[in-house]
């Protein structure tokens, strides 16, 4: 007997039953996953190639040369890391923090907590400086706070997809470089769908992610740094203590040597290219006026529908609309119901935020007016059958 059928035995199971996968037809409005666009799908289908292949050697030049354009920046290394969001973040932690050197963290909602728990991780001396979920810092603040800790590296969530703040990044990078310190931010969910210019606004390192603003499925996380935080990285006296995420060893493959690190997720850089290509092909600028355009249409549309939205426009973030769920209105019943009938899903909040807002994602190529159309009209014709008060008379 081989060890298979010992197995299968074991469970006194027989497997074949199991139909071909299937998956259902959704759109994406929620924090992410967004939808792929189906060029990207296209893409994602190609048989592999050998990562060290010619030509995916430069599949991976014409990723990079992407990359730059979408980040706005000249940096070399420059790259998708393999992993979803959470693996850039945290490399862009383990490279740059030595055991006890000072992080300043500007917290905000749920995914700033999810930075001071990795730089504690990575035993940082960690400052908080916080505000409540839904509002943003100011300029003064943050450079005051900078100029009395002097960390050394500075790092902030640019848009908070648990709140729906985007957060003003104007300066900052001037007082970074005064104070000797790193600029770092969190781009996971404004990369490839809102103005973020990462020469002119001086950061230092930044990551995102694949499967918000690129319009590919989750899997890869962007990644750039410039020669500051290289000089930084060079200068290490310990070694960087995760072998995965390690970026000096990660630059051998991504850099000119392309000499193996690990085997490439060759697949989901085929997808990322073309989610790139995409971007590059509509224009940077026109894609961040598309997302602000679809954004404030459904602002509007929510207003005239008598919804209240949990950030003031000021720093409304045009990616993640955090909508106040109505007293009487049973907010996970309306959720599961656009998911069952209409097959379209929305988020529910996050942390302190659940069961107070939906959250509606309109990222990528999910950011279209026929999204926003179909979701007002949902929420027109739909929302009213979940109020507590109407169900509550049966
Ligand atoms: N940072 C922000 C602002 C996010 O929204 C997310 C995920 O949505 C992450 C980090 C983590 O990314 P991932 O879930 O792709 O690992």
């Amino acid at each position: 007997m081989t060890e298979a059928k010992l197995i299968s035995a074991l469970n006194e199971e027989n497997l074949s039953y199991f139909s071909k996968t299937y998956v259902p037809s959704r759109l994406l409005l929620g924090p992410g996953p967004s939808n792929a666009h189906p060029e990207v799908l296209n893409a994602l289908s190609l048989n592999p190639i050998g990562h060290l292949d010619e030509a995916y050697i430069s599949l991976m030049s014409d990723v990079q040369k992407l990359l730059r354009y979408t980040w706005q920046c000249n940096n070399r290394l420059t790259l998708p890391m393999s992993g979803t969001g959470s693996a850039a973040m945290e490399a862009s932690i383990a490279n740059f923090i030595e055991e006890g050197e000072k992080i300043l963290i500007a917290k905000k909602g749920y995914f700033g907590d999810r930075l001071v728990d990795m730089a504690n991780r990575y035993k940082a001396d960690v400052s908080v400086i916080e505000k409540p979920w839904g509002k943003s810092f100011s300029y003064e603040e943050i450079k005051y706070e900078i100029e009395t800790k002097k960390p050394a590296i500075f790092a902030i969530v640019h848009a908070e997809t648990s709140s729906g703040v985007l957060q003003p990044l104007d300066g900052i990078g001037d007082v970074c470089r005064k104070n000797n310190c790193l600029f770092l931010v969190d781009a996971v969910t404004s990369l490839g769908a809102l103005e973020l210019l990462i020469d002119e606004w001086k950061i230092d390192l930044a990551y995102s992610c694949s499967q918000k603003g690129l319009s590919c499925p989750p899997g890869l996380s962007p990644f750039t740094m410039n020669e500051r935080a290289e000089a930084k990285l060079s200068s290490r006296k310990t070694k960087v203590p995760n072998w995965y995420l390690d970026l000096s060893l990660l630059n051998k493959y991504w850099g000119s040597d392309r000499v193996y690190h690990h085997t490439a997720p060759v697949n989901m850089n085929f997808a990322i290219r073309e989610g790139l290509r995409l971007i590059a092909n509509e224009g940077l600028e026109n894609v961040w006026n598309r997302h602000n355009t679809n954004a404030k249409k459904l602002w509007n549309g929510l207003e005239s529908l008598g919804m209240e939205l949990h950030v003031s426009e000021d720093y409304r973030l045009p990616t993640l609309t955090t909508v106040k769920i109505p007293p009487a209105v049973d907010g996970d019943g309306f959720r599961n119901h656009l998911l069952r009938n209409f097959g379209i899903e929305i988020g529910n909040g996050l942390g302190e935020l659940s069961g107070k807002v939906w959250r509606v994602g309109l990222m990528g190529f999910n950011s279209s007016e026929e999204n926003v159309d179909r979701l007002l009209n949902l929420f027109d014709t739909e929302l009213k059958k979940f109020s507590i008060f109407e169900s509550s008379t049966f």
